[in-house]
């Protein structure tokens, strides 16, 4: 693996990272506190070349690639985890849009998505009854004269009040699974979707989770994006690469959350000396550095094997597996590194375990990642016994 950045990829870490630090970290913690919805800073993501980093410069996009898309998210989460699940959701959406969509789909949403004109992009599939196993989803989508009629409910849509652009997943077919699922783009403002009350969460409280309803929500026939029925796949595709993504936003988290308990055991003393003296301190310090690397490596190997349009789909579930998993256990190390004072809102690590805990939820629960990494294992083996 080549660490050696190109420059257009340095360019485009350090632009990230600027601007989450000038910008995004002096007011993560009123967002927090306030349940402020980042608009302004997701329209500035897009005025940077932020919201379609592994999106082509034809499409609007930067044509960077997924490790820098990767190395920015990281940056962007590092400051405001709620800002990142926003623009991991938007890079996802321009993809899918880019992979599936036919020439006219993608020159009239990908450049609106990547600029920040849509604000942001949501990917519609969970619904209430329908999480681990998406494939069970209810919605439906029935043929009319010019195109389709959805109806139906989904769960946890991320920016789904916000967004310009929706990928909304339905069911076409009369068969039960996986079979039989389309996906469709509906623009915001289309009658007969419309989004409820968001969540309130434990974390990320700057970003918006809602439920959309579907009540006869009337779409065109170029509204479908890919093959009719082919939805599933489309879906799964996505999602391998937004895997990526959170892993990259777990490595971001965990890496404020390190640095903050490096400050904070330098400069706290007890028995007349600083905490970063005491050797348990420093033990957890090394085995959070450690971990949190091996993830960022895990992290750039899958983006790297996705960029060289290599299978990648094992590596994203384990990047995000460790990663997510990691973010929890360094978060946590840095709150007990911080002692009382860890545990009060004042403190950004407070803000940053409650941001890091839903990385092991979304996007495939560690579960399931587990699920997809076994299946790829066993099915390797079985390819390869005589
Ligand atoms: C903040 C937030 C934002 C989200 N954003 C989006 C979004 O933008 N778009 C979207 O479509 N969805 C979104 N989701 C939904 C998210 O992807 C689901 O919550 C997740 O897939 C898990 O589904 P579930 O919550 O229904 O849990 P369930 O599937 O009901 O799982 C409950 C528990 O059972 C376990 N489990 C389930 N099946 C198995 C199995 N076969 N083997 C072992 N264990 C199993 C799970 O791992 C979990 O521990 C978001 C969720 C949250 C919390």
């Amino acid at each position: 693996m080549d660490f050696d950045l190109s420059s257009e990829q340095q360019l485009v870490v350090e632009t990230a990272r600027a601007y989450a630090r000038e910008h995004l970290l002096p007011r993560a913690r009123e967002r927090d506190e306030k349940e402020i919805f980042p608009e302004e800073e997701l329209r500035a993501l897009g005025r940077l070349g932020l919201l379609g980093v592994n999106v082509p410069e034809s499409l609007g996009g930067s044509g960077a690639g997924v490790v820098a898309y990767a190395l920015a998210l990281s940056e962007i989460a590092a400051a405001d985890a709620s800002v990142s699940v926003a623009m991991a959701v938007t890079n996802m959406v321009a993809e899918v849009i880019c992979a599936y969509g036919t020439e006219a789909q993608k020159r009239r949403y990908v450049p609106q998505l990547c600029s920040g004109e849509a604000v942001a992009g949501a990917f519609a599939l969970s619904e209430p009854q329908a999480g681990s196993d998406a494939a069970s989803l209810r919605t439906v989508a029935e043929r009319t004269p010019n195109g389709f009629r959805l109806c139906g409910t989904k769960q946890w849509i991320t920016s789904g009040d916000r967004a310009g652009v929706l990928v909304v997943w339905a069911r076409t077919g009369a068969s039960v699974g996986a079979r039989g699922i389309s996906a469709f783009i509906v623009p915001a403002g289309t009658p007969g979707l419309s989004a409820g009350r968001p969540e309130d969460k434990m974390g990320l409280r700057g970003s918006t989770t809602v439920p959309l309803v579907l009540d006869g929500c009337e779409v065109p026939d170029d509204a479908l994006l890919g093959a009719e029925g082919e939805g599933f796949r489309v879906a799964m595709t996505a999602l391998d690469g937004g895997r990526i993504g959170i892993g990259a936003q777990a490595v971001g988290v965990a890496t404020a959350a390190l640095e903050a308990a490096l400050a904070y055991a330098r400069q706290r003393r007890q028995f007349g000396r600083p905490i970063a003296e005491f050797q348990a301190i420093q033990n957890q310090l090394a085995d959070a550095a450690t971990q949190r690397e091996a993830a960022r490596l895990l992290v750039l190997r899958a983006a790297l094997r996705k960029e060289q349009g290599l299978p990648f789909s094992r590596e994203a579930a384990m990047a995000k597996l460790y990663a997510s998993e990691m973010a929890g256990r360094v978060c946590d190390m840095a709150i007990q590194v911080h002692g009382g004072y860890g545990y009060v809102r004042e403190f950004t690590v407070e803000r940053l375990a409650r941001d890091a805990r839903v990385q092991r939820i979304y996007e495939g629960t560690s579960e399931v990642q587990r699920l997809v990494i076994a299946r790829s294992l066993l099915k390797e083996f079985e390819d390869h016994v005589p």
